[in-house]
């Protein structure tokens, strides 16, 4: 019989950790098959999906109407040229029900493979459309401290894992970061509502630094899952897109994560009631079931792009028929107002679950829920003498092995439990993934 964790650690390079370090812990969990809100390891162990994947499976593994589409589509046309002149039906209809779903306010698509292509090609365009209209001295990008938008070069530059950008460096320049607007720990020391907001007017301070006529465009999550699932306040969005029209910034919402369903509206710059200019989609956009990210333009960013504009090089696989047609029959399963109905109540569920069962624990530190994603901290034990206090990190892999051992896969990253089960998932599961961290954080006591 294969070991498949020990034929993984040595055929597959493994992201996000050393191959050291896995050699310790025994080698990945190697999943093998999947069914609505679980997965199945390659031992035939099953466990609860808490976070979708990483926030990808909104409509749940297995979806017959997603498999049948894509059955259908590759038996009709598996792949064709999708630039240049080209095109393919299955493209087109994507396109078409996707600027539906967000009523034509953004109204033309550009395709990609995945976040990282979306967060980069929607930056690239904010560049080519300043340049195109005659001020190519707009080049800076912002983003924010504490976020993440890719690992290409470029995306990795927009986010703050300096552990691998240093090790993958030089970056490109032209980059520039603000802080990032978590109130419960303010970068600038204020309290919410007496700081008026001052983490949007960082954004004003560092475009009149640099000078409005060189930068191009603010990029950042609607709510942030790399700040862990940090909510900003109601007035943060509209000031931000007031300071980026103020100043010719082009506003650019990465809802890699959040879009698509997952905050209980398609994108969840809706529910702060903004409009960006450009949008980047990938994970949730097929619910994980072929490689797609999307870029979305404003109506007003395609009409105001000169028509001589010659788009920046695509890619191969642009605009792929099989991901097309997955990415129309998950739209037509997740955008629909019962759906995003669900979101709000199990959204309620599991935060009400989460703080009845976890809350007030020692080692407990803040809980967040916003939509379906939540974040629970984690708070390292007191320091005690002749002890050796665990780190975030290990503490970190040490819950994620418990929760793994009774049945629950998710992520803690840096000493935060994150979590977003699929959209459908039965509303008593919020509760079955709340008993599964107490029983985990009674393991740290
Ligand atoms: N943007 C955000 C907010 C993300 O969380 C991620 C990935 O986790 C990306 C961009 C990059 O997406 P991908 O891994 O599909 O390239």
């Amino acid at each position: 019989m294969t070991d498949y964790p020990a034929t993984a650690r040595e055929r597959i390079w493994q992201f996000g950790t050393s191959h050291r370090k896995m050699a310790r812990t025994g080698g990945p969990v190697v999943f093998d098959t999947a069914d609505g809100c679980h997965l199945v390891d390659s031992t035939g162990r099953r466990y609860i999906d808490a976070l979708s994947g990483v926030w990808v499976v909104n409509a749940g593994h297995s979806h017959p109407d997603i498999v049948a589409a894509m059955t259908a589509q590759a038996t009709r046309l598996g792949y064709a040229l999708s630039e240049e002149g080209f095109a393919n039906t299955a493209a087109v209809d994507l396109a078409t029900r996707l600027t539906d779903a967000v009523d034509g306010v953004y109204d033309r698509v550009y395709f990609t493979t995945g976040g990282s292509e979306s967060v980069e090609m929607a930056l690239r365009m904010a560049r080519l459309y300043h340049s195109a209209r005659g001020k190519p001295g707009k080049r800076t990008v912002i983003s924010r401290q504490g976020s993440y938008h890719g690992t290409t070069l470029f995306t990795l530059g927009l986010s703050s894992y300096d552990i691998f950008s240093r090790a993958v460096g030089p970056l490109p320049d032209g980059l520039a970061k603000v802080v990032h607007p978590t109130c419960a720990d303010c970068p600038l020391g204020r309290s919410y509502p007496g700081c008026a907001v001052g983490c949007a007017q960082d954004l004003a301070d560092t475009i009149e630094r640099l000078g409005p006529d060189t930068v191009a465009a603010f990029v950042a999550e609607p709510v942030s899952t790399s700040a862990g699932v940090a909510v900003p306040p109601p007035e943060y969005w509209p000031a931000v897109r007031e300071i980026c029209s103020r100043y010719d910034v082009l506003l650019v919402a990465d809802e890699v994560v959040t879009g698509i369903g997952r905050c209980g509206d398609v994108l969840a710059t809706r529910r702060f009631g903004i409009e960006a200019d450009i949008v980047a989609l990938a994970k949730a956009l097929t619910s994980g079931y072929a490689p797609l990210g999307a870029v979305l333009t404003h109506r007003d960013i395609t009409t105001g792009m000169p028509a001589n504009a010659l788009l920046i090089p695509g890619f191969t696989f642009t605009g792929h028929p099989v991901a097309c047609a997955a990415a129309t029959a998950n739209l037509d399963i997740l955008c629909r107002p019962e759906v995003h109905d669900g979101v709000h109540r199990k959204s309620a569920r599991l935060a009400t679950a989460l703080r009845d069962r976890l809350g007030g624990r020692p080692h407990v530190g803040g809980i967040r829920v916003f939509g379906l994603l939540a974040a629970v901290d984690l708070e390292p034990p007191p320091t005690v003498p002749g002890r050796r206090t665990p780190s975030a990190a290990e503490l970190s892999q040490l819950m994620t092995g418990w929760l793994l051992e009774s049945g629950l896969y998710t992520r803690v990253v840096e000493g935060c439990v994150q979590l977003g089960p699929p959209l459908l998932a039965p509303d008593d599961l919020m509760d079955a993934i709340a008993d599964h961290l107490a029983s985990a954080f009674d393991r740290l006591a």
